[in-house]
């Protein structure tokens, strides 16, 4: 079978790549330029078993634009829509969030709707930020699941900061899809997978002055730039090697649905405990563990995702001690 993956240069990508190799699919991958997809056919040709022909690309400008995902929807058995901004600094939260994360979606069903009737199952890369209601805070007492939506408005995600604008562009996004279906009926069904802050090694072609979002949010703790563990403002995570395999589990399964993908919650404090232990170089940047004191706050159901997909999922020692010696390779081959 032929799958489409969109944004196969990203963090994310790069493992749902490695799990679609594994499992012996072939690939079509969507890139932004052709030396985009020189870098991931670098990174991930020795899974190729010297056959070139099950990694190909299709060039995507601009994701947003109408008729984007025309030609690279055709022949294919399968669509994976990863490419979407996590970026949190931006300059017009519409132009930069939430069109291409909404429009994005919306232009590849509207697609595959039309020249690719073949296709069955699109798996779209949604987020907890779809989940989670930021205003609650950390909301000890409560578990977040599936049944859970983020209530952000559009006016909030047009004029708010670019944490809640993000938030937004995934709610909106993830609604669109399942809206598509329900209005539109085409051939096929969606299932969305939804983790909070992603963790892992990095797979693609990663520098570290251009990191993404989730993996900069712990080499801050190993560069020496970060004094204090600090405030977990999204305590809880997933292994990017778990959310790989989630996507194609989600594929597979007759079943469609949404899936919260998460190992469970974790702390700052946490973190760099782990850091310390798995990079005795470092230990000396990376803060106290007890400079900044744990705090009760909500927790996360994962049951869905273990039962109907048969996940099992990597606990945060893993996750962060094979995080930290990924950026730590970085750092040493700089
Ligand atoms: P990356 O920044 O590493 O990857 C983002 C991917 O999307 C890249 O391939 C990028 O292409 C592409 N992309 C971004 N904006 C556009 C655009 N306007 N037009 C075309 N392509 C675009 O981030 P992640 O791998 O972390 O994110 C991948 C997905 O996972 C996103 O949907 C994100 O929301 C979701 N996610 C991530 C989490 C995390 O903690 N990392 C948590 C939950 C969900 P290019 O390389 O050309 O920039």
């Amino acid at each position: 079978q032929l799958i489409l993956l969109t944004g196969a240069s990203g963090f994310v990508a790069a493992h749902v790549l490695n799990s679609l190799l594994q499992h012996g699919y072939r690939v079509r991958g969507t890139v932004r330029s052709e030396a985009t997809a020189n870098k991931v056919r670098k990174t991930h040709s020795y899974l190729l078993n010297g056959d070139d022909s099950r990694l190909t690309f299709a060039i995507v400008p601009d994701v947003a634009k109408p008729g984007a995902f025309d030609e690279a929807v055709k022949d294919v058995d399968g669509v994976i829509h990863t490419a979407s901004p996590f970026v949190m600094q931006v300059e017009n939260n519409e132009r930069d969030l939430l069109d291409p994360a909404i429009k994005g979606t919306t232009e590849i069903l509207k697609a595959i709707k039309k020249y690719a009737p073949q296709v069955k199952r699109v798996v779209i890369t949604s987020s907890f930020a779809a989940i989670v209601d930021p205003k609650q805070g950390a909301r000890p007492g409560y578990t977040y699941s599936e049944k859970d939506w983020n209530p952000v408005t559009y006016e909030e995600a047009k004029s708010g900061d670019g944490g809640t604008a993000y938030c937004a562009s995934k709610t909106f996004a993830e609604k669109a899809a399942w809206e598509f279906v329900e209005k539109e009926k085409p051939n096929f069904d969606v299932a969305t997978i939804c983790p909070p802050m992603i963790y892992g090694p990095l797979d693609h072609d990663a520098s570290l002055d251009h990191l993404n979002t989730s993996s900069a949010d712990i080499y801050r703790f190993i560069d020496g730039s970060q004094k204090e563990a600090g405030p977990t403002a999204f305590p809880a995570f997933a292994d990017v090697r778990d959310v790989g395999e989630a996507h194609v589990k989600a594929y597979e399964n007759p079943q469609s649905s949404r899936y919260f993908i998460t190992s469970g919650n974790f702390q700052y404090p946490d973190v760099c405990e782990i850091i310390r232990k798995a990079l005795p170089a470092y230990a000396g940047k990376v803060p106290e563990p007890s400079s900044t004191e744990k705090v009760p706050t909500f927790a996360v159901n994962n049951s869905h995702a273990r039962n109907d997909l048969g996940m099992h999922f990597i606990p945060l020692d893993q996750t962060i001690s094979d995080t930290a010696k990924s950026l730590a390779r970085l750092q040493e081959q700089k």
